[in-house]
């Protein structure tokens, strides 16, 4: 198994799942020049394509890779606003797709029908996650309420800390610029900063990240951390109602964060 992160678009990450006999399933390809180029390149012929959400920018290629590829079996999400033909998937769904099994996770809050494909074949568990979970950061709410995004969050995070997290975008440097306002004293944050740094300096993705290294450091998974709640209370001038109220801060904090 091998995992490919092809750039796409401005920021985005198209991730390939590569078997050994050459077979691949490819995740949110928001364009289909970089997989028709990386599969030619790189000697691989997509199985399946999943979708985590309706975004241009998550399925803008679709319809081009499964012109090329015919009878290329989509799973997406139960959505009208994708109208390839796909096979659609919801909460608790289990599926195969290029030999892999998949669980499907509903991950509300950047959108209302987002999901999450997790992966865990015993030796190696992944995280297919959209839009949800960034490194050191998460999805804007465009359409879900905070604590859905919270509740969506929470199931990702309670993962196998070893889960390589596979997001959507190249975010983790804008958001270790946010995260240690939150938490400036956090070494773990101050390490992943550096490390991450060090990555784009080599022009590698940051990416995956783990769900181990995630709850060390993002600070939207860390809203019951007592530093978190005090970055969260000195914004709201008094105590958060709980972990929801504190995530729900961190994000309006968030949009309007410029570093
Ligand atoms: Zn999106």
């Amino acid at each position: 198994m091998q995992l490919l992160a092809l750039p796409a678009l401005s920021d985005n990450y198209i991730w390939v799942l590569r078997d050994d006999d050459g077979g691949a399933v490819v995740v949110d390809p928001g364009q289909a020049g970089p997989v028709l180029e990386a599969a030619t390149a790189g000697g691989f012929r997509p199985t399946a394509i999943l979708l985590t959400h309706h975004h241009n920018d998550h399925i803008g290629g679709t319809a081009e890779l499964q012109a090329h590829w015919p009878g290329l079996p989509v799973f997406a999400p139960h959505d009208d606003r994708i109208v390839c033909a796909a096979t659609r998937v919801g909460d608790g769904a289990r599926f195969t797709a290029g030999g892999y099994g998949f669980d499907v996770i509903a991950v509300p809050g950047h959108t209302t029908s987002h999901i999450a494909f997790h992966l865990a074949d015993g030796r190696e568990s992944l995280l297919f996650c959209g839009d949800t979970l960034f490194s050191l950061g998460c999805g804007r709410l465009f359409e879900g309420s905070a604590a859905q995004m919270h509740g969506a969050l929470s199931r990702l995070a309670a993962l196998p800390g070893t889960t390589r997290v596979c997001c959507g975008h190249e975010y983790t440097l804008s958001n270790a610029a946010f995260a240690r306002v939150v938490e400036p004293d956090n070494p773990a944050l101050q390490r992943r900063t550096e490390e991450a740094q060090a990555m784009r300096q080599a022009e590698r993705p940051t990416l995956p990240s783990t769900i181990a290294q995630e709850l060390a450091c993002n600070p939207f998974l860390r809203c019951d951390q007592p530093a978190v709640i005090a970055a969260a209370a000195q914004r709201l001038g008094r105590e958060p109602d709980g972990p929801v109220e504190v995530f729900a801060e961190l994000r309006r904090w968030k949009d309007g964060f410029t570093a």
